[in-house]
């Protein structure tokens, strides 16, 4: 099984997460920017963050096999700290980079009017610079967060096959689907949406336009959910086909949109473990 994790979060994960993930068949990935768990102070710290997710990260996932690519986007929390929305201006030259195939994540939080600004201005760079949008749908107030989301991306221009609609659920489902944009879930151990559920959304709406996450981050989460609901499909009666539609053609073809993805990467050999990022190497000492 080949799977595509359009959606984790590997900086607060640990390097026994992607050895398991590559057991588990993961081989490609998607790590939107998102939150330090505490919060910034200034747009400097975004850019140390950003230049991880395009250089630190994507060394440390080759070292296990993964292919690493990122979204980057102010994220819907910190778009109400004026203390970060100046990053905003530095974005677009962050988004030139070869490794970032969308903006993201973006959306509502507290549906606030800077989330509204926040929301509006990125959606405006991702049709700047050609590059699809992942939106968050807010985790509170779900529906009427989605209906906000929507009126918004309407009023974008952004062509709604470049857009996935992210967190989904069974209350939100009905009118992400009717917007046509893509269809992102998150499965988590015991929130939000579980690998059961899943299933039952597939049955009913098929495997068009889905993509399935772990969204492992610094909460509780698991990095290889992806694989539960590629094995609870096989025991549900989904074909081998079925299954690589959504944990790899899916993510390939949305994220494809933005002309930069490099999906395939060689099994890592000995000598990559001596290999170094700006002279840093995974190693300790004078292993
Ligand atoms: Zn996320």
């Amino acid at each position: 099984m080949r799977i595509f994790d359009p959606h984790i979060h590997m900086t607060s994960r640990t390097t026994d997460d992607y050895s398991a993930m590559y057991e588990a068949g993961v081989r490609a990935l998607v790590e939107p920017s998102f939150w330090l768990g505490q919060p910034r102070t200034s747009p400097a710290s975004f850019f140390d963050y950003f230049d991880s997710l395009l250089g630190w990260e994507p060394f440390r996932a080759a070292q296990h096999g993964i292919a690493h690519h990122c979204t980057l986007a102010l994220n819907p929390k910190e778009a109400n700290d004026p203390r970060c929305t100046p990053v905003l201006d530095a974005l677009p030259r962050y988004l030139l980079k070869d490794n970032v195939v969308a903006v993201g994540e973006v959306g509502y939080d507290s549906m606030t009017p800077a989330e509204d600004t926040a929301l509006a201005a990125q959606l405006q760079l991702a049709l700047d610079h050609d590059l699809p949008a992942l939106v968050h749908t807010p985790h509170r107030d779900k529906a009427a967060g989605l209906t906000r989301t929507l009126d918004v991306l309407r009023s974008s221009g952004l062509p709604p096959e470049r857009v996935v609609l992210d967190h989904l659920n069974e209350t939100t489902l009905g009118a992400a689907t009717d917007s046509g944009c893509w269809l992102g879930f998150s499965i988590y151990p015991d929130t939000k949406m579980d690998t059961d559920r899943m299933i039952r959304i597939l049955r009913v709406h098929g495997t068009e336009r889905v993509l399935v996450n772990s969204a492992a981050d610094w909460g509780r989460s698991d990095p290889l959910k992806t694989r539960h609901v590629g094995d609870a499909m096989l025991a549900a009666g989904f074909t081998d086909d079925d299954v690589d539609q959504v944990l790899w053609r899916n993510p390939v073809a949305f994220y494809g949109q933005s002309g930069r993805l490099r999906p395939g990467i060689p099994a890592p050999t000995a000598a990559d473990a001596a290999a170094t990022h700006e002279g840093n190497s995974i190693l300790r000492g004078g292993e």
